[in-house]
């Protein structure tokens, strides 16, 4: 009866045959870090992105890490990102030693905002980390003029946008390198942790190549100081499994978004909103209302997993209250904030579970809108709805 936010459990049960098989195969080889399993995933994940070279690394937060570096950047360099989104995004430019630069995002599609980018210019300024939030690709056409006329880097941080497409072109193949996460919630999650990179540059695919695995050039030769970051070959094994599978889960996702969105239509609420030319994958369905926290208490009093993504932008986070921002810096972060909400989203999810989400947050939205209207003050024409 209760409904879970997401379940893994109602997808691994029409996988299970399939990955036991791919497994044993990966144990009977004992090859556990590298080999066939590795180079054949990345073989079909480079395909399904249309881009020649994917690389398997051990986590997104470390493919965001390593592409930056990849791409030189590091000290005294700034990185223009999102404050809405999770903090690995943020947090992996502070690992290569950059600072990274907070703007606003676009009110509708809550991806970063190309107008607030050309204004947070300087100097320092080396790479814009564009992150694909909620499953839709962010605005890249205006992102990649800004980047040509400055030469800066593009990166896609596609942890949440599998299989999206912006003007036909898929995620992953859209900037000059592309972050994944196979986190186990993901689109494309693993049974652990696991990321991925993915371009179209020979000399980014070498480099990573390298600065996942020490900085190797053979066995015991080092051209530069790396890291321990690669993918093994069980999640290699599970992953390709699960790839087939992709755009199948992503039309069940998109067909889940679009019964809710019929079900909240005519509400006040604000459902998402999906840029002409783009597809969204609905890693998430996130809505935004005045009335976030009162339907987010019902939801779990009836059963119903919901979420909040993100609810303290990064600009506000104590873990960067070094780089002074304050409150009121990014406000269109800083609304969705205060009023977003992500309903269960997953390729399993039913007609009859989203009517009951629905109905639960439709009656919320309902008994809200009453009691406004018995206070003389609130006789706003919209209810006071966003
Ligand atoms: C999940 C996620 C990451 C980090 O991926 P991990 O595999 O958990 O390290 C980075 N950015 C965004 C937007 C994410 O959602």
């Amino acid at each position: 009866m209760n409904i879970p936010f997401v379940d893994l459990k109602a997808q691994y049960a029409t996988l299970k045959d399939e990955v036991a098989d791919a497994i044993r195969g990966v144990l009977e080889s004992t090859q556990f870090i590298g080999g066939e399993a590795v180079a054949s995933f990345e073989r079909d994940f480079a395909a399904y992105c249309q881009v020649p070279y994917a690389r398997g690394v051990a986590s997104g937060t470390d493919a965001i890490h390593l592409a930056l570096r990849a791409l030189g950047v590091g000290h005294g360099d700034e990185v223009i990102t999102t404050a809405h989104t999770f903090i690995a995004t943020a947090a992996a430019i502070v690992a290569t030693g950059a600072q990274p630069v907070f703007v606003d995002i676009d009110p509708d599609t809550h991806t970063i905002d190309p107008r607030m980018i050309e204004r947070a210019l300087t100097s320092r300024t080396k790479a814009i980390v564009a992150v694909h939030l909620f499953g839709q690709p962010a605005d890249m056409g205006p992102i990649k003029d800004i980047a040509r006329r400055r030469g800066l880097f593009v990166i896609e941080d596609a942890a949440q946008a599998h299989g999206a497409e912006y003007q036909g072109i898929r995620t992953g193949a859209l900037g000059d390198v592309a972050c994944f996460s196979f986190y186990p919630g993901k689109n494309l999650g693993a049974y652990g942790d696991g990321g991925a990179i993915t371009t179209n540059s020979a000399v980014i695919a070498e480099r990573i190549e390298r600065l996942r695995d020490h900085g190797r050039t053979t066995h015991y030769n080092h051209a530069e100081v790396g890291f321990n970051s690669r993918l093994d070959a069980l999640q290699a094994a599970v992953l390709q499994v699960k790839l087939r599978r992709l755009d199948g889960w992503n039309d069940h996702r998109r067909r889940a978004a679009e019964w809710y969105t019929a079900e909240l239509r005519h509400s006040g609420i604000k459902t998402p909103f999906v840029r002409t030319g783009s597809t969204h994958v609905y890693h998430l369905y996130v809505i935004v209302t005045n009335e976030r926290d009162a339907m987010r208490k019902r939801l779990d009093e009836v059963g119903v997993a919901s979420g909040i993504h993100y609810p303290l932008p990064l600009h506000l986070q104590p873990a960067f209250a070094y780089l002074g921002y304050k409150q009121g810096d990014l406000p269109c972060c800083e609304a969705m904030a205060a009023r977003s909400l992500s309903l269960p989203m997953f390729p399993e999810l039913t007609r009859d579970q989203v009517r009951r989400v629905a109905a639960t947050v439709l009656a919320v939205a309902e008994r809200e809108s009453h009691q406004e209207m018995r206070k003389p003050v609130a006789m706003h024409a919209d209810g006071g709805k966003v």
